[in-house]
Parts: C-alpha cells; structure tokens; sequence
C-alpha cells in the first residue's frame, strides 16, 4: 500500500524542512501500524524563495520525496491538480506545507478509508481562531450565499487537507477545467467522505499567502464554477424592473391625461435613471463574468507548466 503526500509550496523555505520532519515521524509510524508506504511530493508553485533548492535536498536525501517546480506561480489550486497527476499512490493525502493541517490525523483517516465505508476523509476547522473578525465575517457569508445557489454543497470550514482513495483522485482528475475551485470539485465527485473536526492551528513559519481582494476573487471563482444562479438572478431583477416600469408608465400616462403636465419631476426621474443604469451594469457585469470564465475555458490553455521535476533531474543526472 503506497500513500502518496501532496503538497504545495509557495515560498515555504522555511516551512518545508519542518514539514518534512513532521510528516517523516508520521510515515515511519504508519508503516509500522499500517504497513504502508509513502511518497511525498512537493509541488513547488513558482517560489521566489529557496524552496525549490528545499526540495531538491530533501529528494537527494530520501528517494520517497519527488517534486514538481512550475515555471511561475500557477496558484495553488494549479498545485493540487500537478500534485494529484503526479501521485501514483494507492490513497492520495493533500496538505499544507506551512503545518496548519496536522499530519498527525492521517492514522485516523486511513483506518477510515480502509473500513471500505469512505473513499474520502476530509477535515474542517470548527474555529476561525487567528483570523481577522471581518474575514470570518464574510467567509461565513460567503458560505452561506454559495449553499444557497449551489446544488453542490460546500462545507463552511473544510479545508484543503484529505486523503482520497484512487478512484476519487482519477475522478478529481477526469475534471480538466481550468477555472478550479477544490472545494467544489471534490463536493461535486461525489464518493462518501467522513469529515473529521480539528481546531484551527497557526502556521509554524512564514505568511499566509492570502489577502482579502484574493479571498474574495476566490470566492467569485467558486460561486461561477459552481453556479449559474447568479445569470438567473440578473434576469429575474430585469423583469422585475419592467414590471416595476410598466406600472410607473400607466400610472404617469393616467395622471397625464386626468392633470395635465406640470413639468414636475426631475430629481425622480434622474434617481431612476441611475438606480436603472446601475442595476443594468451589474448584470451585465455578472453576464461578463460567465463569459470570461467561459473564454478561458475554451481557450484551453494548460492549468500548470513545469519547468523541472525530480524525475527530469534524476534522468539527466544519469550516467549514460
Ligand atoms: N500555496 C501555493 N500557491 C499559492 C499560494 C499558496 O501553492 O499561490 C500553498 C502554500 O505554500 C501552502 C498552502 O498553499 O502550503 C496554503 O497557503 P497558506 O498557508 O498561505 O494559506 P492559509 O493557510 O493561510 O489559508
Ligand atoms: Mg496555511
């Protein structure tokens, strides 16, 4: 039984080597208590720091860590997919390189997979512990507007940490899109998971490489890869405008005839002229970002490039 450790790194140089130590004393137990195997694979995602160098270190050292280095920073959903293609495990992990997905479960979740009960064992954090209020705030809000449009559910909390059996990752990878929300996607698959609970732990070194404008076009990714109900909505609001319209213009036509037409007026007419525009550019607005996405999309662009991978150097440094 090989379990293949997928992980994505972003200037985690840091990170990295603690990460490996952690991860290593987890393995050694399991291949004790499991009897299997591990493979670690770093996906180093255009890292400006020495994280690559990391890796090459930790690969010249131990033969079960492999690693794949893009040509730029692709994002991390970009690692998972590099990271799961180049899995060849029997069950697949996915983890954060910084420690704030304790290795230390993965027992636990295996016993679960192994029961033959669950092909996914996926964690949340029950708090928002160490996170700005406001980003808590609007995290839950999002949530809560995505299950409401969405027939995939996305689970408030559920981090990226998992472990799939094969069937799932090939599934996971048989959705070749480009515009990748993983929260969606492994919803969207289906399989039953059993979802475990942890208290949200910091990162060990460096910083978190999201801020709020990312989070939030995150979101945006999420609720366009996973809904059309916006489209719907923007429809639904111009009807009701028309409707809206229709009644103001009997109403205008009626009073015209019956008054006359005091040239009255003015400031009305201007706020509705704005408030109309403005609902107008919104949704075309919301049309246009179903319409990027869907260019993007069909240019079909490759959703990472690699400009090494352990493999490659393995092969070149060869003897002929
Ligand atoms: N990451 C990545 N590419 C990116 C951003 C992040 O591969 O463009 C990795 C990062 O190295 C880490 C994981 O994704 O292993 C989670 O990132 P981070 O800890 O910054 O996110 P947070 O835990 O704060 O949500
Ligand atoms: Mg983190």
């Amino acid at each position: 039984m090989l379990i293949s450790l997928v992980v994505p790194c972003y200037n985690e140089e840091e990170s990295l080597p603690l990460f490996y130590r952690e991860v290593d004393r987890v393995a050694a137990e399991m291949k004790e208590s499991h009897g299997a195997d591990f493979e670690f694979i770093f996906v180093d995602d255009g890292s400006r720091d020495r994280t690559l160098e990391e890796a090459r270190a930790l690969h010249q050292r131990d033969a079960r860590v492999r690693f794949v280095s893009f040509s730029r920073n692709f994002g991390k959903e970009a690692g998972i997919y590099a990271g799961l293609k180049a899995a060849r495990g029997d069950y697949v992990a996915m983890l954060d390189a910084d420690l704030q997905d304790p290795p230390g479960l993965l027992p636990r979740m295996l016993d679960e997979l192994l029961s033959g009960e669950y092909d996914c064992a996926a964690t949340r954090r029950t708090t928002r512990q160490g996170e700005p209020p406001i980003r808590s705030f609007f995290a839950r809000l999002f949530y809560k507007i995505i299950n409401k449009m969405s027939d995939t559910e996305i689970v408030d909390g559920a981090r990226d940490y998992r472990l799939m059996s094969r069937k799932m990752v090939d599934a996971v990878l048989a959705l070749g899109e480009y515009n990748r929300f993983s929260k969606g996607i492994f919803s969207w698959v289906g399989f039953r998971t059993k979802w475990f609970e942890y208290v949200n732990v910091e990162r060990v070194a460096g910083t978190t490489k999201w801020n709020f404008w990312k989070l939030f076009l995150y979101s945006i990714e999420g609720i366009v890869g996973f809904t059309t109900a916006p489209l719907a909505l923007a429809a639904l609001i111009g009807l009701l405008f028309c409707l809206c319209a229709f009644v103001g213009i009997v109403f205008i036509v009626v009073r015209a005839l019956l008054f006359g037409d005091p040239t009255a007026g003015w400031p009305s007419t201007i706020c509705i002229l704005l408030l109309c525009s403005g609902v107008q550019l919104f949704c075309t607005g919301v049309v246009g970002e179903y319409l990027a996405k869907t260019y993007l999309e069909v240019k079909r662009r490759p959703i990472y490039i690699a400009k090494t991978t352990s493999e490659e150097e393995d092969d070149k440094n060869r003897p002929q």
